[in-house]
């Protein structure tokens, strides 16, 4: 290969260059990104950052160290992939013909419909979001966040700490049910209600009031919130439009074999965008996580640079997918699917002391494991589950 093309210049796409250097490559490597910015850390975003407590120089993702010998074209969007001749069309018109491509274009907030150009209404995923909601969150004023998940729910964990009244409303009636399950979402969810943040579920968003500003979120159910400044957190979309016509598999992410290849040949894909086949459940399941990008790059890459010679086991998985969540002062980790589990047991501490450790099973078999607080035997527990034999598929 002489050319290898990195599209998305974020915590994937990084990865996947080093990667690339690491396993050898040595031809020209281009590094496109949408963002004018160089590589920076997103999980800070609705923490530290947000409460003010750490500057962006400090997200900075690239080490003294790298020496990746790219040219970095930011501020660039890739519009399109040619499969047939390999180029990646930019935005100016420029064609990148490339030996191999590497797609980590992540994904984006889902915004509310019709929200966007009320002041004081913020979505968070990028740099340039976290600085306009950090100079919105002003002590004493009322916040309402628009979903109950990981990032509505540390944002309004920043916000309390911030000083400011936080409610959250939550369309389903218990808010993480999706990847924690029933029993644990609701346990997770209690946090809010005991730092004194007023949790509404089971109600949907009918309006946001407010001419230029936004004044109040108005429910389904007729409750009217009065509202300073609004976060919509009702999940994300894999940024994939750009490769509709290209002939890849697209569904819930760029469908990719378990080892990051798509169904074009010198073409793969990591991170938030990717849906990779997951023997454990048995199909293609997108995630994501910080960790799955930081370390699945190092598998796709070695997919692509030996080309297609071998076909990929399916019963070989990578890690189980993991997470970590800090909300208040608990610090949540996820491992491995709840989906599929038939029984979830608490095997260490208590939900009353918001330290514990809980077990997902299907029949005998772990297949999850969640914790607050209680890091050190959160690690074993991981560990276990990766090494495990993949279980048939649990779906
Ligand atoms: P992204 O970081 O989304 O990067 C993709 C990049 O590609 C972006 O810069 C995008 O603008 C660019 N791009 C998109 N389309 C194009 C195009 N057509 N051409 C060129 N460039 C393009 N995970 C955890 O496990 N724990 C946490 O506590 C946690 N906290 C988080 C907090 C926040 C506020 C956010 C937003 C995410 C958090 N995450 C957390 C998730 C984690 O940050 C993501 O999983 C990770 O950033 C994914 O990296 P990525 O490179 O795949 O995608």
């Amino acid at each position: 290969m002489r050319t290898v093309t990195v599209v998305g210049a974020s915590l994937a796409g990084l990865s996947a260059a080093r990667a690339l250097r690491d396993q050898g490559y040595d031809g020209r490597l281009v590094i496109v990104g949408d963002e004018p910015h160089r590589p920076y850390d997103r999980p800070p975003l609705s923490k530290d950052f947000l409460a003010g407590k750490i500057e962006a120089d400090v997200l900075a993702l690239e080490d003294s160290d790298d020496d990746l010998d790219a040219e970095w074209l930011l501020g660039t969007r890739a519009v399109c992939l040619a499969t047939r001749t390999r180029e990646v069309v930019l935005s100016d018109r420029t064609r990148v013909r490339s030996d191999g491509v590497v797609i980590a274009t992540g994904a984006r907030a889902r915004p509310l419909p019709a929200t966007e150009s009320l002041a004081g209404v913020h979505l968070l995923r990028t740099l340039d979001d976290a600085v306009g909601l950090r100079a919105d969150l002003v002590p004493g004023s009322r916040l309402v966040v628009i979903g109950a998940g990981f990032i509505g729910a540390e944002v309004a964990s920043t916000a309390r700490a911030l000083g400011l009244e936080a409610t959250v409303v939550e369309a389903m009636t218990t808010p993480l049910a999706g990847p924690l399950g029933a029993e644990m979402g609701a346990v997770v969810s209690r946090l809010h209600e005991h730092h004194g943040v007023r949790l509404l579920c089971g109600t949907g968003v009918s309006r946001l009031a407010g001419r230029q500003r936004v004044e109040a979120v108005e429910l389904a159910d007729g409750t009217v919130l009065p509202a300073d400044v609004v976060v919509v957190g009702i999940g994300a979309v894999p940024n994939i439009e750009w490769l509709i016509g290209s002939g890849l598999a697209l569904g819930n992410g760029l469908e990719c074999d378990s080892e990051g290849r798509t169904n074009v040949s010198g073409v793969v894909a990591v991170g938030d965008c990717a849906s990779w086949h997951e023997p454990r459940l048995g199909r293609p399941h997108r995630v994501e996580h910080w960790t799955g990008a930081l370390e699945r790059p190092a598998t796709a890459v070695s997919s692509l640079l030996r080309g297609d010679a071998g076909a990929p086991d399916l019963t070989k998985s990578t890690n189980a997918p993991y997470f970590w969540s800090d909300q208040y002062d608990v610090r949540i980790q996820f491992a491995g699917h709840a989906a599929g589990a038939d029984s979830v047991t608490v095997e260490e501490g208590s939900v009353e002391s918001r330290s514990l450790l809980a077990v997902y099973r299907r029949g005998e078999v772990p297949v999850a494991v969640l914790a607050m607080n209680q890091p050190r035997l959160f690690g074993r527990w991981r560990r276990q589950l990766n090494s495990a034999a993949v279980p048939t598929a649990i779906h």
